[in-house]
Order: structure tokens, then C-alpha cells, then sequence
């Protein structure tokens, strides 16, 4: 049962806040709660439907229409109607630019650094605004339905989404005037609405496989008492269902010998073929001929043919399920349990080919565009207090570093991880006097941080002067529960702190991720090399810095030829340092070190000792 409990000052009743659940989708958007009976339900207000579309209309007079309303607009208003804004949740234009086209509206940017806007008349909106429009409407849907507050929420994004999505869908829910009490991920909360997980005794390796209108994905998971890991996830971002029915609509063009660049200008007959498309392929998946006239085109289909045609996006979807398989090093006899997701899953080829590759039946008992509310509807329910604890865990799509001299990426926490967890390392200055100290935040496997994308960028000011080496500044990295990261910085001897939570400046596509692991496996010998090559220069450049100050300050110590040495020496290293040859740095590297120890030994100038050793962070202003 609902709480129930008696305001004391006016005596009346008061239902205790509903937490729900939400799907916020690519295309469509729903909310679920749990029943008294204790059983998830999605929210259908006043017969609207289950599912909201996730689309936003803005009118000619300011007025702002949500769902299937706003998706009437998507032919006949299209740079007013906004569709598809999760995929520019907490990205920046420079990760969408590529697929600009996709967009019927205007995605813009002041600099390509920053996050998108998306431009409607002379109005400017951030995607956390339209999520949060559409997250508004949910909200007072449910408020609706319910008859009861709902300002508490769990929400649900994929797997892959990194932190600056995960937080841009926070902040979405801020907007709307919800409490997101968890950002919970898709395939965890799917599992969650089988029932999978509650079991604090149950170990179990899931696999959850998500076919939409638009978007791909598989991930596994672990649940080991009680406690959900994502041991990794694969897919594509522009494959799905819409695929299928512009496969079908191909065929029919073809077949009918319509002249193609005549339909590219005929906006309507073209949708119009796509929505028949779509028609024939939800058809045929309980008869096996589809035959319809649409304006004197023939749109026949049978199912064979139909199988022919979406063969080999399934088996790019099987690729991937593959893929996930091998990068959480299991097989798929490890697998104990399939749970489909996504409407494109009723398509029996797809049921097929999943269960054949699983070797398993696969769960598809619910709803399969539901399942991932229902399951956000059972983990409220336990963050309610109403279930036995469950903790979820996930684990970090891409390792987390900051930079380090030289442009060079020191990963704090590498990809992987399980989170919530923490890490930190210490670092100290690279010049004397150095007061303040850039701590640059980036994500990426690469050896080199122009390669990775950046999250934020801080100073730690106000470190007292010190020699270069002296201070010692501790940097953590505290990933939380919901994939949200706080970096903190100390100089560990004057107690100077900075606590930085990152404004995501970014954003990342999931097939960006899979590109970034790419990359760095078929770059991973260029950019040892390079690494080494920036090393040896770093090493070089802070030895040519130390002895210089050295000779300033300490220069009467020395007699005059080794003096001269040194200098010599010194520009023997500078000359070596524009060689590109990491080998001849380290050897003259070696020279000038063994020529100048002694000195350094003499004055007891540990200061020097300090800055030869360790890395060092490129300092800020001083
Ligand atoms: P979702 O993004 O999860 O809402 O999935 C939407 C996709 O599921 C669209 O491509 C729909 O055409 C597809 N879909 C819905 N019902 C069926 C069906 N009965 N058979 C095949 N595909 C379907």
C-alpha cells in the first residue's frame, strides 16, 4: 500500500510522494510507478497513451506542445519540432557536426568546444531544456493520473552515456522540477522489470539486447548478490528500425522503377512510403504477405523477402552482441539469461537470430517498450526503502585522467572501473615560485589528450612559492553512484584545496566510444612512441630548466670549467631535443645528469633532486 499519513496542523490527509520511474527515449518517453499491489505500471493519463514522443513543437505565438501533438508538426513544421534530442544530450557540436544532416532543425554553436543549442526562431535552447520540457510533461502526467505530487524520480539513460550526459539528464530532470534520486542504466533497469537481481542470493550474467526505431545496443551485465555490473556494452547509434522500413521502402522503389531524384523532391510521398514500410513490417509479424496499392505504387511484400532485406542489419546487431561478449571475456554459454528491449524486437527475425546466437530463449513476456520504465518503476521502489537493498553498480565506459606536461594523459581512473570508486595520485610544479596549477580533466584511451575529449579545465590557485618539485598536490577523482565526477586538489603542504564537480563542456556518442577503443588499439605503437618521445622532451626541458636556475643561484660554487661544462652540456641536450630521437635525449639526458649531480649533491640543493624525478604539471599563471 501507499503511505499514508495525517497532516497534523490541518488535519488532512496526505498521500506520501509517488517516486517514478522514467524512460526518457531517442523517440518516445514514458513513466511508470508501482501499483499498491506492489506490480509496475506505466502511466496512460486520461487515455493519451503509454508512450510520449519525444518531440517538443514550438508554435508561432510561444506556445510549446509536447508528444504525439508536437510529432503532427514533424512534416509540416520541421525546423519548429524538435525530435531525437537525447542524442545531443551533453554533447558538443563538434561530436554531431558529422551527422548534422539528421537534424531537421538548426543545431548550433558559438565554438565548437562547447554544447550544442539548438535555435527556434530567434530563441535559443540548450538540449537540457527540451529534455526537461519532455520530462515536465511526463511529470504532470503522472501528476495527473495519480492524483498525488510526484517530485522524485529515477530516470533511465544507456549504458554508454558518459558523465556529461548522465549529468545534462539530471539537470534535465532539475528543469522539470524533479528530484532525481538515480540515474540508472537502461539494460539494469530492464533486468530490474524481470525480476532479475531482487534476489540478494542470485549470481547471474545477463545479457540485454536493445533494438528501437533508431538506436542499437547490447550490454552485459552481472548480478552478484544484488549488486548490477555492466561489464560492457556495444552497439550503433544509427541503426534500428527506421533501417528495416527504409529497406523495405527501397524494395519498393526499385521494384515499382520509381525515379529517385523525382521522389527526393516529393517530401510527402516519400514519408508516406516510409509509414507503409513500417506498416508492411509490423504486419508481417503475424502474416506472412504484405499487398497494398499507395498511389498507384505496388507495396507488396512476404516475409522471406522482408528477412532478406533486414538479414544484414541483424547480423550487424549479432556482431555486436559478439563484440560485447568478447570485451566482457565471456562466451555465450556464460550467458544465463537474454532480456529484449526496444520495439523493433517483435520482429520475428530478430527473436530468431538472438535466441540462435544465445543458444536460449529470450525474454519478451513484457511489453518490450516499457520494460526499461517498469524496471526504473521496481529501483525507485527500492530507493524508496520498500525492497530488500539492491546497490547498483557500473562500471566507467572510458578512463579518466588528467593532463601532464607535454600534452600527455595520466589516467586516474581507467576505463572499466567499477564505480562508485576513487582515485587519486600526487603531482607537483614544474617551475619555481609556482603559484597555481592547471588541472585539465580529460576522458579517453589515448596516449596523448588532443586525441581525448576534455570534461573540464580548473586552477588550483593559491599555492604558496615554493621550488619547482616542493609542493605536493594530491588529485582525486570521486566517480559516484551515478557516473557523476568530482575532482579534488590539495597541496598537501600549505593545505590549499580546490573542489571542481565537472560542468560537462563535452559530450560523447556511443559509437564515438567504440571509435575511441579503436583508435587507441590501432594507434597503440605511434602513440607509445610518442608518449616516450614527449617523456624523454618533458624530461629533457625540466632537467634544462633545474640546471639553468641552478647556475643562476648557485653559479660561485662551480669553478669556471665546470661552468663551461655545464653550459656545453646543456646546449648538447637543447640541441637533441629538436632531433625527434628519444634515444640520443635520454643519453645526453644522462651526461648532464652525471655531470651535475656532484654540483647538486654539493649544495645540497634537493630542490633539483625533487624536480628531476616525477611528472609535473604545465603550470598555470604564476
Ligand atoms: P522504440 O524506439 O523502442 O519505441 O521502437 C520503435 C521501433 O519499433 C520502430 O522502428 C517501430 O517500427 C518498431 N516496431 C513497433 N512495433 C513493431 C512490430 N510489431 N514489429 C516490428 N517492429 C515494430
Amino acid at each position: 500500500m501507499a503511505k499514508v499519513s495525517i497532516n497534523l496542523a490541518t488535519g488532512s490527509i496526505q498521500k506520501e510522494d509517488i517516486i517514478v520511474g522514467i524512460d526518457l527515449g531517442t523517440t518516445n518517453s514514458l513513466v511508470a510507478f508501482i501499483d499498491p499491489d506492489k506490480n509496475p505500471r506505466v502511466i496512460n493519463d486520461a487515455g493519451k497513451g503509454v508512450l510520449v514522443p519525444s518531440v517538443v513543437h514550438f508554435g508561432p505565438t510561444g506556445d510549446i506542445t509536447v508528444g504525439n501533438e508536437a510529432k503532427e508538426f514533424l512534416i509540416s513544421d520541421p525546423q519548429n519540432t524538435i525530435f531525437s534530442v537525447k542524442r545531443l544530450l551533453g554533447r558538443s557540436y563538434a561530436d554531431v557536426k558529422d551527422y548534422q544532416n539528421f537534424f531537421s532543425y538548426k543545431v548550433i554553436d558559438d565554438d565548437t568546444e562547447s554544447l550544442v543549442k539548438i535555435k527556434v526562431g530567434d530563441k535559443f535552447y540548450t538540449p537540457i531544456e527540451l529534455s526537461g520540457l519532455i520530462l515536465k510533461e511526463l511529470k504532470e502526467r503522472a501528476e495527473h493520473a495519480l492524483k498525488t505530487n510526484v517530485t522524485r524520480a529515477v530516470i533511465t539513460v544507456p549504458a554508454y552515456f558518459n558523465d556529461s550526459q548522465r549529468q545534462a539528464t539530471r539537470d534535465a530532470g532539475k528543469l522539470a522540477g524533479l528530484d532525481v534520486l538515480r540515474i540508472v542504466n537502461e539494460p539494469t533497469a530492464a533486468s530490474l522489470a524481470y525480476g532479475l537481481g531482487l534476489n540478494p542470493e542470485e549470481t547471474k550474467t545477463i545479457a540485454v539486447y536493445d533494438l528501437g526505431g533508431g538506436t542499437f545496443d547490447v550490454s552485459i551485465l552481472q548480478i552478484q548478490n544484488g549488486i548490477f555490473e555492466v561489464l560492457s556494452t556495444n552497439g550503433d547509434t544509427f541503426l534500428g528500425g527506421d533501417d528495416f522500413d527504409r529497406a523495405i521502402a527501397d524494395y519498393w522503389i526499385e521494384k515499382n522503377n520509381i525515379d529517385k531524384t523525382e521522389l527526393a523532391n516529393n517530401r510527402e510521398l516519400t514519408q508516406a512510403l516510409r509509414l507503409k514500410a513500417e506498416e508492411a513490417k509490423k504486419a508481417l509479424s503475424h502474416q506472412s504477405l504484405f499487398n497494398e496499392k499507395l498511389c498507384e505504387i505496388w507495396c507488396t511484400l512476404d516475409r522471406e523477402t522482408f528477412e532478406k532485406l533486414i538479414l544484414p542489419k541483424v547480423q550487424q546487431t549479432i556482431a555486436s552482441c559478439q563484440n560485447a561478449l568478447k570485451d566482457a571475456k565471456l562466451t555465450v554459454a556464460d550467458i544465463d539469461e537474454v532480456v529484449m528491449v526496444g520495439g523493433s524486437t517483435r520482429t520475428d527475425l530478430v527473436k530468431k537470430m538472438v535466441s540462435d546466437f544465445f543458444g536460449r530463449d529470450v525474454h519478451n513476456e513484457l511489453n518490450p517498450d516499457e520494460v526499461v520504465a517498469l524496471g526504473a518503476a521496481v529501483q525507485a521502489d527500492v530507493l524508496a526503502g520498500n525492497r530488500s537493498d539492491i546497490l547498483l553498480l557500473d562500471v566507467t565506459p572510458l578512463s579518466l585522467g588528467i593532463e601532464t606536461m607535454g600534452g600527455l594523459m595520466d589516467t586516474i581512473i581507467p576505463r572499466n572501473s567499477k564505480i562508485p570508486t576513487k582515485a587519486g595520485r600526487q603531482y607537483t610544479t614544474s617551475k619555481d615560485g609556482q603559484v597555481n596549477m592547471k588541472i585539465a580533466v580529460y576522458q579517453g584511451e589515448r596516449d596523448l589528450i588532443k586525441e581525448n575529449r576534455k570534461l573540464a579545465e580548473f586552477e588550483l590557485k593559491g599555492i604558496p612559492a615554493m621550488p619547482a618539485g616542493f609542493p605536493k598536490v594530491d588529485i582525486n577523482f570521486i566517480l559516484n553512484a551515478d557516473g557523476i565526477l568530482k575532482i579534488q586538489a590539495i597541496e598537501l603542504r600549505s593545505g590549499v584545496k580546490q573542489e571542481v564537480e565537472v560542468k560537462p563542456a563535452y559530450g560523447i556518442t556511443d559509437d564515438l566510444v567504440e571509435q575511441m577503443l579503436m583508435d587507441s588499439i590501432t594507434n597503440a605503437k605511434d602513440d607509445v612512441s610518442a608518449r616516450m618521445l614527449i617523456e624523454a622532451k618533458t624530461e629533457a626541458e625540466q632537467m634544462i630548466y633545474t640546471v639553468e636556475r641552478f647556475l643562476e643561484k648557485n653559479g660561485q660554487l662551480l669553478s669556471e670549467q665546470e661552468t663551461n661544462d655545464t653550459k656545453q652540456y646543456t646546449e648538447t641536450l637543447k640541441a637533441a631535443l629538436s632531433s625527434g630521437d628519444k634515444d640520443l635525449i635520454h643519453a645526453k639526458i644522462d651526461e648532464l645528469n652525471n655531470l651535475t649531480r656532484p654540483f647538486a649533491e654539493r649544495v645540497m640543493d634537493v630542490a633539483i633532486a625533487t624536480a628531476m624525478k616525477g611528472k609535473s604539471i604545465e603550470g598555470g599563471t604564476e
